[in-house]
């Protein structure tokens, strides 16, 4: 079983490129604002979280986030305390990279480090064209990845989608024809579970995207797009059924649909991918660890 071998034709290039460590600035007795990353040790398709803080409780002024060119949006978590989510992917490049943090008339420049990670390959050998999306799907489901709403919905874990063997996982890169695909990477995890068998919501979120075969989801199959609001959303394609509707709210648990083959699909699975701010980042992170 496999995904579509067009899949992430459309990927966004040119993801955040983020690195590592506990970068605690050393902040003198004048300075306002600290900053603190983690994981401590993050690596390719980790979510970074960085949570600035001012001392001086006088200053509420938001803080702005930056990496190169891109600013991710920075959401209050405590008091004076600010939490951003940068996703890095497997697109990135591995080493020191610089994450700018202003706020309160300061700017700190926090460098870390990204580790690498190796990906498995596959070789997939096509005679003739892939299998097409269609422009339909793809502005849908691409509409439905760039939302960031400003409430947070998850709290914790997420839990797994779905109870069948996971088959391929998150970052898997492929040659085509012998080929490296350079902007290919498995945007998700495929879990094997039985046609038919229950996909539960991992976390408690707002029904943002249901796409069907019938309105032209050819490559995706029936969808199921959930918004866990501040920029996480997940996406689970190929379903045999939809239970929900859009606009409808989930709680974790609740089974939003079952496992099918719909879409380009070689047998029955579900996808799922996690996404933040846009990027697809692992979620096996998010499931086992959790994040605040
Ligand atoms: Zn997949």
């Amino acid at each position: 079983m496999s995904c579509p071998t067009t899949w992430g034709v459309r990927a966004i290039a040119g993801s955040l490129v983020v690195a590592s460590a506990i970068a605690l600035l050393a902040t003198s007795a004048a300075e306002a604002l600290q900053v603190k990353i983690t994981p401590s040790n993050p690596k390719l398709g980790d979510t970074l979280w960085v949570v600035a803080q001012y001392d001086n409780p006088t200053i509420s002024s938001t803080p702005q986030v930056s990496l190169g060119k891109q600013t991710a949006q920075t959401f209050l978590i405590g008091p004076n305390q600010f939490r951003a989510l940068l996703p890095t992917t497997p697109l990135d490049k591995p080493g020191t990279i610089t994450i700018q943090v202003t706020g309160g008339g300061e700017t700190k420049q926090v460098a870390v480090k990204l580790g690498n990670r190796t990906f498995p390959t596959q070789s997939i050998w096509l005679s003739g064209k892939g299998s097409d999306g269609t422009d339909y799907e793809f502005d849908r489901v691409d509409a439905f990845k760039k939302l960031v709403t400003p409430e947070k919905f998850w709290n914790g874990r997420f839990r797994r989608p779905n109870q069948g063997p996971i088959t391929s996982g998150y970052g898997i890169r492929r040659y085509y024809n012998g080929v490296f695909a350079k902007d290919y990477y498995h945007r998700g995890v495929d879990y094997a579970g039985s046609h038919g068998s229950p996909v539960i919501a991992p976390a408690p979120g707002r029904v943002a995207l249901v796409g069907r075969v019938a309105q032209g989801f050819k490559l995706h199959g029936n969808t199921i797009g959930l918004d866990h609001g501040q920029g996480v959303t997940s996406i689970y394609l190929h379903l045999s059924r939809i239970n929900v509707k859009e606009g409808d709210f989930v709680q974790a648990g609740q089974a939003i649909g079952a496992v099918g083959a719909t879409g380009a699909v070689t047998g029955p699975h579900l996808h799922w991918g996690l996404y933040v701010n846009g990027m697809s980042v692992d979620p096996a992170p998010w499931r086992d660890q959790g994040f605040e």
